[in-house]
């Protein structure tokens, strides 16, 4: 049994307070991961800290630039339903409705889905040693059975991908996230707030211990016009990513004027690829096109003993996300199917 003491702030000063006076605290709001993770013993916290009722977090506000401002406590199911998401950010609704359950989307935060950490089958089994879990115990996956995991940006210490698919989209929407702590508020590009591995597979993003995630900016370009997140798995509802594409496209004439690209299910961050992005820049709208840009995003990929299949599923995933954004008929996520 894990033994833990339970703090509800009512204010942000008083919950970053919590955090700097507690050195072992997790900040809890809806619980879907953190939870599943204590009862497994992977997290035992000794302290959380309840964030769900500090004021101002739990709406969508428009920005002054002219986007949107989700806050950390407003739930997925919120996010995708909102008449200005769906509008005008509609690849973050369908990357959000591509996700969970309807029951787990009630519940999960913005600022969690952020947060939520791997599904490595041995990072979840304390029973097996795991970097991520435990650092210089080792990576069993790396020769184990890894069919759900990285191909790119790998480290030989740790090759877990990172679950959610509302990021997928945030990468490729330049995304910017808000967050406050004892040292005041700060803003974190979406590009560097999740990492790669590299030798220090524990830390899964930059924020700091004792930071909280505030709010999720979108800029105000959605593109809503040429957009599309496919995503492939094993069940066609209710399962993580083998691998995701959130392609969005500004296109005119048949020429690609401007590409956003971003991978889900293959790396330990969500994968956005701007050298790709710029390829794809004045080029015609064509399957010739798309197609050298997937050689070129999977190049540098390196299949594992069970996963080598995703190098050639993300290859033509990318091929058909981007011809679907560029005809304007994104992938459908209310009726599952894979079209
Ligand atoms: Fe742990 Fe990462 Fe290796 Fe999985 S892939 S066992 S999370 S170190």
């Amino acid at each position: 049994m894990i033994r833990y003491s339970y703090a509800r702030p009512g204010s942000l000063e008083e919950a970053v307070r919590e955090a700097a006076s507690h050195p072992e605290a997790k900040f809890i709001a809806g619980g879907t991961n953190l939870v599943d993770l204590m009862k497994y013993e992977v997290e035992r916290p000794r302290h959380l800290i309840d964030v769900t009722r500090l004021p101002g977090l739990d709406r969508i506000e428009e920005t002054q630039a002219g986007g949107l401002r989700i806050g950390a406590l407003v739930s997925n199911t919120a996010v995708a339903w909102d008449e200005r998401v769906e509008r005008r950010y509609p690849l973050l609704s369908s990357a959000i409705l591509a996700g969970a359950s309807p029951q787990l989307r009630n519940a999960a935060t913005t600022g969690g889905n952020l947060l939520q950490r791997t599904r490595c089958y041995y990072f979840y089994d304390t029973a097996t040693p795991c970097n991520k879990r435990e650092p210089g115990s080792g990576c069993p996956a790396i020769e184990g059975v890894n069919r759900i995991h990285a191909i790119l940006g790998t480290s030989d210490r740790c090759i877990a991908t990172h679950p959610s698919d509302m990021c997928v989209a945030l990468a490729a929407l330049e995304a910017v996230v808000h967050v406050a702590g004892p040292r005041g508020e700060r803003a974190i590009p979406f590009a560097e707030f999740h990492r790669l591995p590299g030798d220090t597979p524990e830390a899964d993003t930059t924020l700091a211990r004792d930071e909280v995630v505030l709010a999720v900016e979108l800029p105000p370009e959605g593109f809503a016009a040429n957009h599309s997140y496919l995503k492939l798995r094993d069940r066609l509802s209710y399962a993580f990513a083998l691998v995701s594409v959130a392609a969005a496209l500004e296109v005119e004439g048949g020429t690609v004027k401007r590409a956003r690209l971003a991978l889900g299910g293959v790396a330990h961050k969500p994968w956005r690829d701007t050298g790709a992005e710029a390829m794809l820049a004045g080029r015609p709208a064509t399957a010739e096109s798309f197609a050298a840009v997937a050689d070129a995003v999977l190049a540098p990929a390196r299949g594992y003993k069970d996963n080598a299949f995703k190098i050639d599923l993300a290859r033509r995933a990318i091929r058909r996300a981007l011809a679907q954004a560029a005809a304007g008929t994104p992938q459908s996520q209310t009726d599952k199917r894979i079209a």
